[in-house]
């Protein structure tokens, strides 16, 4: 029951209106004196959120609504700043906090940067009466959203093209963001990426985001020409056409080039290994198929034992630079066929794997326990499916035998 006061002596006005207020569980300071209905009264309250600052109304304030609120604090600084401590964001200096009103005006917005999380130093603008009520923000709080979204990109790793700009109304959960990666094997080639795939996810380099495909594949073989047509929805599996420096037509597939496997034509011309054989380098390149080379089984001295090897080449003695002790076993034939007996014998004894001990030795994961595996068998059986594969054709019997999930027409109780 505030009132007026009018009915009550002058002397008494100080202990009246401060019992009354007590009432409502607001204490007056020390020193107060009731000075007149428009003066300010200086108060604390005993509990709330508002329990450790100090208040203030008049009395003719509290006769139209006792209730208090952020106005009635005397420095409501102090209080933003202290609630902006608890919840670990930093308010920007230059907020203008002597203009608040709690309302939605974005002219009133509070700019404060999280000290924490994924938002880490972005400037984030609220309303008052949001960041009063510790409202969550998201990209649609971002002060400056431009600048917000190149520092988040940076954080993962990424330059953010300097012509960027977004139009008003956009929504940034779903913008596409042009953007550089910092360094690795696609820096300096362009991805356009969805904004919440790169900030939520933090979705790797991959090829398939990246948008500058061609330009990037061009760029793993200078001197060729790309025949086919990559844009930026070819996937890594496709296959391309090449012709290289040498004026072979080469076909493989995109994720074959990224890996580093150059002409394979080339290859077969002047080295012994071919990089990135597959059923599918194979059938595109009739002339590597044909081309002959050897399967072979050897003896090899490794760092600190011998292995038995399965391995291929077009020529055994400068493959094997000296460390081959022993040739067991040769097949010579078409690359092709060659292929589908390593793979077939290397299936085969996967078990029997040397493992990791000498791993500075090239080749180590071809390498076979020679102990363990009984070498004439094994021969034997490479000389039975070496007929086999001359009887079907490479094609025949790499569907029937080497695609995954198939079984091998030999077991390794015939090896040990
Ligand atoms: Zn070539």
């Amino acid at each position: 029951m505030l009132k007026n006061l009018n009915k009550i002596p002058l002397k008494q006005k100080t202990s009246y209106t401060s019992k009354i207020l007590r009432k409502f569980g607001l204490f007056v300071l020390k020193n107060y004196k009731f000075k007149g209905y428009n003066s300010i009264i200086l108060f604390k309250v005993k509990k709330g959120k508002y329990k450790s600052y100090i208040l203030k109304k008049t009395w003719n304030q509290f006769l139209k609504y006792k209730k208090i609120n952020l106005k009635s604090l005397v420095d409501p600084k102090k209080y933003i700043f202290d609630l902006a401590k608890k919840r670990k964001v930093k308010i920007e200096k230059n907020f203008n906090y002597t203009n608040l009103r709690s309302n939605k005006r974005t002219s009133d917005r509070v700019i404060f940067t999280p000290k924490y999380g994924k938002f880490k130093d972005i400037q984030i603008g609220q309303s008052l009466e949001h960041f009063l009520k510790g409202y969550g923000f998201n990209p649609g709080n971002f002060y400056k959203p431009e600048q917000a979204i190149k520092l988040l990109f940076f954080k993962r790793k990424r330059i953010v093209l300097d012509s960027f700009k977004i139009s008003k109304n956009t929504r940034i959960s779903s913008l596409k963001v042009p953007n550089y990666p910092l360094s690795g094997k696609f820096q300096g080639f362009l991805f356009i990426s969805n904004y919440s795939k790169v900030v939520d996810r933090n979705d790797g380099f991959e090829f398939k985001n990246l948008y500058e495909k061609k330009k990037f594949i061009q760029s793993l073989i200078p001197n060729y020409k790309i025949l086919s047509s990559i844009d930026s929805n070819t996937k890594s599996e496709e296959i391309v056409d090449t012709l290289c420096d040498e004026n072979h037509t080469w076909s493989t597939k995109i994720t074959n080039i990224i890996h580093g496997s150059k002409c394979l034509h080339c290859a077969a011309e002047n080295k012994n290994q071919i990089g990135g054989e597959s059923f599918d380098t194979y059938k595109n390149n009739p002339e590597i198929a044909n081309y002959f080379s050897n399967t072979y089984i050897v003896l090899i001295k490794g760092k600190n034992k011998k292995h038995l090897k399965i391995g291929i080449a077009n020529n055994i003695l400068k493959r094997g630079s000296g460390k081959y002790i022993k040739i067991y076993y040769k097949f010579r034939s078409k690359r092709a066929n060659c292929w589908c007996l390593e793979m077939y014998l290397k299936k085969l004894t996967y078990k029997y794997r040397s493992g990791h001990k000498d791993k500075d030795v090239n080749g180590w994961t071809e390498f076979r326990d020679y102990k363990k595996i009984n070498r004439q068998k094994l021969i034997l059986i490479a000389k039975k499916t070496t007929k086999i594969i001359i009887k079907y054709g490479w094609r025949k019997f790499y569907k029937k035998y080497l695609t995954r999930g198939k079984k091998l027409d030999h077991t390794y109780n015939e090896i040990i």
